[in-house]
């Protein structure tokens, strides 16, 4: 059976189990995780029937990729295209995505479908993409691959005299030429007090001897992403830079070593956080310590202080602690990791600064 088949009948087990008959699917990654669609539109997914709504731009793309599912079409939008399926189907209890739908298309629902029970839910698909499969997984490590055959000869001799700006349009272009679909997510590169913002924007700034460079980049394959962050300095470091930075590797690599099946996400921030607050940098890593990579850049589980979820074998994801001390710069190291029964496979391999 075919990923995306089996996808689909484990969210009809549970729509059977919660007394629905469909459901709207609205978020582009849970539809092409559903039914292989890249367009854009709604999926709807029932036990007597499935449907792509879209227009004539994708509809090509609908018959070629979401096999088995009808492919529909209404001059009046995509919504109208998949209410009139639904009218078909006698649909008289549908979930929705609250997260991903309008309020105006909640209205337009209800006005619509008279009669039919409305469930919002949230959730649903996004706990399913945790756990990746091995088609998934093998997408991540090439999409991380990729990453490290563009960054990797970047960073060993970084260009001075160019913009942040045109650095970043650098990487890009040496990961599409490494076979990238496309890049993950906006390029950060950030020198000097820049890399005190954690997702500075690159500007017009230039690459200077005597400063810290962030970078942070990902390379999409397949629909699959991956994540990573690697800083330097451009010259001879100064003696503030190798404080922070080693205090940032030696919480991301302390983290990385506790990743297996099993252990709390939060646990893992915890882990990062103790080797920062011991070198007094604890007040400066203000985000959460990372996050699942898949068909979205940032996907469960969170891996913050916060966080609830406990890692499981095939789940994808970053380890990214970070020092920001506004005004000096800042200092991020992040890998995506794959967590496996004992441990993880670190999925990025562009060499990291280290001081002895
Ligand atoms: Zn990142
Ligand atoms: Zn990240």
């Amino acid at each position: 059976m075919s990923a995306p088949r089996r996808r689909r009948d484990r969210v009809l087990e549970w729509l059977a189990e919660h007394d629905l008959d469909a459901m709207l699917v609205k978020s582009p990654a849970n539809m092409r995780y559903l039914t292989g669609f890249t367009g854009e539109g709604f999926a709807v997914v029932a036990v007597v029937g499935q449907a792509v709504s879209t227009d004539s731009r994708y509809a090509i793309e609908a018959k070629e990729e979401a096999r088995g599912y009808k492919t529909v079409m209404s001059p009046d939008g995509h919504l109208a295209g998949a209410i009139k399926f639904l009218g078909e189907i006698e649909c008289r209890a549908l979930a929705f995505e609250s997260e991903a739908m309008t309020y105006g298309e909640y209205e337009t629902l209800r006005k619509k479908l008279r009669g039919v029970k409305l469930k919002g839910v949230k959730g649903v698909v996004e706990e399913r993409r945790r756990v990746k499969d091995s088609a998934e997984i093998a997408l991540i490590r090439q999409a991380a691959a990729i990453a490290d055959r563009a960054l990797a000869p970047l960073l060993a001799t970084p260009p001075l005299g160019i913009t942040e700006k045109e650095f970043a349009l650098r990487l890009q272009t040496e990961m599409l030429r490494a076979g990238a679909d496309s890049i993950a997510f906006d390029t950060i590169a950030a020198v000097g007090p820049n890399a005190a913002r954690p997702h500075a924007v690159p500007g017009s700034d230039v690459l200077r001897r005597g400063q810290m460079l962030k970078v942070d980049c990902g390379a999409c394959l397949g629909g699959y992403r991956s994540d990573i962050t690697r800083t330097v300095f451009l010259g001879k470091p100064t003696r503030q830079f190798r404080e922070v930075y080693s205090a940032v590797y030696e919480a991301q690599q302390a983290a990385v070593r506790a990743v297996r099946a099993g252990v709390e996400a939060a646990e893992l921030d915890r882990i990062a956080r103790r080797v920062l607050d011991e070198r007094g940098y604890g007040d400066k890593f203000g985000h959460g310590l990372g996050h699942g990579v898949g068909l979205q850049v940032h996907e469960g589980p969170g891996l913050g202080s916060r966080s609830k979820d406990v890692l499981q074998k095939g789940m994808v994801v970053t380890v990214e602690p970070g020092v920001y001390i506004e005004g000096w710069g800042g200092v991020r190291v992040e890998d995506t990791v794959l967590v496996t029964a004992r441990g993880c496979e670190v999925l990025t391999n562009t060499p990291k600064l280290e001081f002895g």
